[in-house]
């Protein structure tokens, strides 16, 4: 899904059957890959989207190091089509265990669809360390409402067994986004706020102290389009609350926050989930007294 939205998709759409055992399939409209390039992208680290050492420093794309189609075509059976937007025609290549299978010219639409079947079936160590499937599907759905969360923009789906799981619009309001991913009734209530210091642009939605619930993990955190988690920022938000919260009930909603890239490392940590940022001091008291504010005007 990520290389879909680094690829520009516009709509990212993710079929699922027996929690993801039987098929992971991601089809997104976006650049597609040229012909000539899809060999590579199966190859480990032959493939980076970091132009220049000043890259590594203002990561922007969510993948750049080349290791997610290697890793899990050497783990499953994966079918990859492909058509870039200028060229006539497409790719279909399968390749499993690591080892091209087929390989055949395709019509077929713009975009590029990765099917991932046999997951597992050459590590049966990996297959037997897989949680329940109804576990897996959990994290499947997480995953998928984090990322409809940051990019409000793309149009995403989710099906499971044939059952639509997720749909987002992809007009770009978060709010819609908010209701899909808690329920309309919760959305409806969040009102909106936004501000900014020198280095931080902040904005989102968020509940009334009356509306809480029992874990911090209702109100999404975005830095530049990537959900995270940093408990600074979450207690920033709280704090902002201040006693009109009852001890052990947090706020939901959803906070973006804008800054330059180069005040963000998102290398702490392995999937990128958890960052650091600088300046943190000046992010925590603007969050603090934006939420503060926007409550007071709200008469409470
Ligand atoms: P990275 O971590 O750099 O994203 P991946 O292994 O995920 O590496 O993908 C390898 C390369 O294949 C990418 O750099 C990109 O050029 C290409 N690619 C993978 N998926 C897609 C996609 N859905 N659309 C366009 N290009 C893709
Ligand atoms: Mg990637």
């Amino acid at each position: 899904m990520e290389n879909a939205i680094d690829a520009h998709a516009s709509q990212v759409d993710v079929v699922i059957e027996n929690s993801g055992l039987d098929l992971i399939k991601v089809i997104d409209n976006g650049d597609g890959i040229a012909n000539e390039d899809v060999p590579l992208a199966f190859v480990r680290h032959a493939t980076s989207k970091i132009q220049n050492r000043h890259d590594l420093f203002k990561i922007m794309t969510l993948g750049f190091r080349g290791e997610a189609l290697p890793s899990i075509a050497s783990v499953a059976n994966v079918t990859l089509q492909t058509r870039a937007a200028d060229s006539e025609t497409g790719l279909t290549y399968q390749i499993q265990g690591g080892q091209v299978v087929s390989e055949a010219p395709a019509a077929g639409r713009f975009g590029t669809a990765v099917s991932v079947r046999s997951l597992f079936y050459n590590t049966p160590a990996r297959l037997k360390y897989l949680k329940k499937p109804q576990t897996e599907m959990s994290l499947i759905v997480e995953t998928l409402n984090h990322l409809a969360l940051a990019y409000p923009q793309i149009a995403l789906s989710l099906t499971h067994n044939g059952k639509s799981l997720l749909k987002t619009a992809g007009n770009g309001d978060l709010k819609q986004v908010l209701a899909v991913v808690y329920d309309r009734k919760t959305a409806e209530k969040l009102v909106d706020f936004k501000g900014a210091s020198e280095h931080f642009k902040i904005n989102g939605y968020l509940s009334l102290p009356e509306q809480t619930r029992s874990s911090r993990s209702y109100f999404a955190v975005i830095v530049n389009h990537r959900f995270v988690k940093n408990f600074s920022v979450s207690n920033a938000i709280t704090s902002g609350y201040g006693s009109k919260l009852m001890v052990g009930r947090f706020p939901i909603g959803a906070i973006n926050i804008e800054l330059d890239p180069l005040l963000v490392d998102v290398n702490v940590h392995p999937q990128k989930a958890e960052i650091r940022l600088s300046e943190e001091g000046e992010l925590t008291s603007l969050i603090a007294a934006v939420i503060r504010d926007r409550l007071s005007q709200e008469n409470l």
